[in-house]
C-alpha cells in the first residue's frame, strides 16, 4: 500500500520499456506493450 513512496525515481509497478528506456509499456491481459516502438512482452 506504500506505491507512492516509488513514485520518486519514476518506477512504479508499472515496466518500462528496454528500447525507449523512459516510456511505460501498457498493461494488458496476457502481455506488456510499449506503444512508441511497438515491443511486446509476454507475461
Ligand atoms: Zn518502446
Amino acid at each position: 500500500m506504500a506505491r507512492h513512496e516509488y513514485y520518486d525515481d519514476g518506477s512504479t509497478d508499472k515496466q518500462q520499456c528496454p528500447r525507449c528506456g523512459d516510456t511505460f509499456l501498457g498493461d494488458y491481459d496476457d502481455r506488456l506493450h510499449c506503444g512508441q516502438c511497438s515491443y511486446t512482452e509476454f507475461k
